[in-house]
């Protein structure tokens, strides 16, 4: 009906977590797909060792139904309130360099998209992809531009165990060891206390089933929290921010920190309490977690952290992938600019420091391009855009100096819009992409202004206007698009020079 009428889509799904205006259609009278519904698993096959389930089924849900019959997705997202068909078109992930890597959709051996289609074709046409049709390297990462992907046939392995040790280290030789970590271990990760000068190691590996362990992950983060404590710790933090508070920012990571380490950063050994390292234990009980989706219907009095019907956590998330071989140099530039103001970056250690994860490059056309580190952070959102941040500007620079000195490509479900500025030159297949998006909608009905920009078809992805900066909206090159009434003005970078940041005027200056 909507081909019919020209009118422009997009899916939606149950929980709809992506950040970036990628659910929107364009105009006042687009159509919502729901795939909340589309969610079935519709066959386990444990001689291919395959799953099939309709596009509207949870992670959570996927890796329990596979364990049921013994089998498991090796890597996923850490969080499981995400849809297949969600976490697909967004090139979600976890973290290995070993194997097919981390990212979900390269599991993927076959899906059924439906597309826009002909009248003669009654408006719609339903297409099975498999390995062996080069449009599947299209819909595996398709930031749901082609249509509805409704079925989706994953290759799965057979359940096995994990061993998960963390070690805190100081993090002066982190550039020089990240590689090499992510060779040594399956599941290795890291999060990094920058303004600690701390960094965690996650020593993870597969094991024998025999080993014994019944460990399970319920990471602290995507537990419920009382709605009034949300509210008390957001309003605290509005507080430090009016009042440039650096210092109170720094004793609450602290605490924050310490908090994650000593609760063993949500491992229990044996789904009650933590008592030591390893912490052993069955793939699904601690691939993903998120807890805090039981509380969701308890009006409110607990909700995820980051359940907009509280008030409660607000942020940005500026997240990307650096390549390995230019990653040394990459962590030595932030070291460098956090030498100049260690405080700056207590604000994102309050929101669990930054994680880094490995990916590998893949042959989806807006995958990964090569093997690399994605770098998850997350940092304090105004509820007012016209207000800036503290240490704004320097976030401001990692965001310039990943994205356009070490040529970072964007995570496409988070990000701020100065992180998809050009990204789509980075993709060496992204002609390829368009000429299936062009084959399988030719009118661009699942396709919005923004889509079209981030895709390179219209000029700009950027919002230029007052204040624009502040929000990541554009990258400032006036005053004006700082706030210039509140002392901050467009400047270079401290360190990368080509960037362009709304920094504070002192009066030395
Ligand atoms: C708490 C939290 C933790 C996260 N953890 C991770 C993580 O560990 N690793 C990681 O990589 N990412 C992570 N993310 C980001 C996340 O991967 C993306 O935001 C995500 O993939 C969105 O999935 P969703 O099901 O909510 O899809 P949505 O955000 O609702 O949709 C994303 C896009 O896909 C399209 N789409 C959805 N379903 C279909 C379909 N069936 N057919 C066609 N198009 C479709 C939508 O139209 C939209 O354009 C996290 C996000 C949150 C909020």
């Amino acid at each position: 009906m909507a081909t019919m009428n020209k009118r422009k889509m997009k899916v939606a799904t149950r929980f709809s977590h992506s950040i970036p205006k990628l659910v929107c259609p364009d105009g006042e009278d687009g159509l919502l797909i729901s795939t909340k519904y589309l969610n079935r698993t519709l066959k386990v096959d444990e001689s291919s060792m395959t799953m099939s389930v309709e596009s509207g089924v949870t992670l959570r849900q996927l890796i329990s139904e596979a364990a049921k019959a013994g089998l498991a997705l090796p890597y996923a997202p850490y969080w499981w309130g995400l849809t297949i068909g969600g976490l697909m078109s967004t090139g979600a992930h976890g973290s290995t360099l070993w194997g097919m890597g981390s990212s979900v959709h390269d599991y993927v051996v076959q899906l059924r998209i439906v597309t826009p289609a002909t009248p003669q074709e009654a408006y719609a046409k339903v297409r099975t992809l498999d390995n062996s049709d080069p449009n599947l390297d299209a819909a595996r990462v398709s930031l749901g531009v082609l249509g509805v992907i409704s079925q989706v046939t994953l290759r799965l392995q057979p359940l096995f165990k994990r061993s998960i040790t963390h070690l805190a280290k100081n993090d002066t030789n982190l550039g020089d060891q990240v590689v090499s970590f992510g060779k040594q271990h399956e599941f290795a990760d890291l999060t990094w206390f920058p303004s600690q000068r701390m960094v965690v190691y996650r020593m993870d590996d597969r094991v024998s089933s025999n080993m014994s362990g019944n460990g399970l992950n319920d990471f602290p983060g995507f537990r419920s929290a009382p709605s009034l404590v949300l509210e008390i710790l957001r309003t605290a933090e509005e507080n430090q921010e009016t009042k440039g508070d650096a210092d109170g920012k720094c004793t609450d990571a602290k605490l924050t920190i310490s908090t994650l380490k000593s609760s063993a950063y949500g491992l229990t050994n044996d789904g009650i309490a933590f008592t030591h390292y390893p912490v052993v234990g069955y793939q699904n009980r601690l691939q993903a977690s998120g807890t805090c989706l039981d509380s969701l219907k308890d009006l409110h009095i607990t909700a995820c952290p980051w359940d907009p019907r509280v008030k409660g956590l607000f942020f940005h998330q500026t997240t990307f992938s650096i390549s390995l071989s230019k990653v040394k140099d990459f962590i030595q530039d932030l070291q460098k600019l956090i030498k100049l103001e260690p405080k700056s970056m207590c604000g994102l250690e309050l929101y669990n420091g930054i994680l880094i994860r490995y990916v590998k490059a893949s042959s989806a056309y807006l995958g990964k391009q090569e093997d690399g580190l994605d770098f998850d952070i997350t940092y304090y959102r105004s509820k007012d855009p016209l207000s800036p941040r503290l240490y704004g500007d320097i976030l401001e620079e990692v965001e310039q100096l990943a994205m356009f000195k070490y040529g970072g490509l964007p995570h496409w479900g988070k990000n701020r819009n100065v992180a998809f500025h050009g990204a789509i030159k980075k993709y060496k297949n992204a002609r390829e992409f368009l000429k299936v998006k062009e084959m399988y909608d030719p009118l661009g009905l699942f396709s919005s202004e923004w889509t079209d920009q981030v895709l390179g078809l219209r000029d700009g992805v950027g919002i230029v206007k007052e204040g624009c900066a502040l929000e990541g909206l554009c990258i400032c090159s006036e005053d004006v698009h700082c706030a210039p009434n509140k002392g901050y003005v467009c400047q270079p970078g401290r360190i990368y020079k080509d960037a362009r940041v709304c920094t504070r005027l002192t009066s030395s200056q």
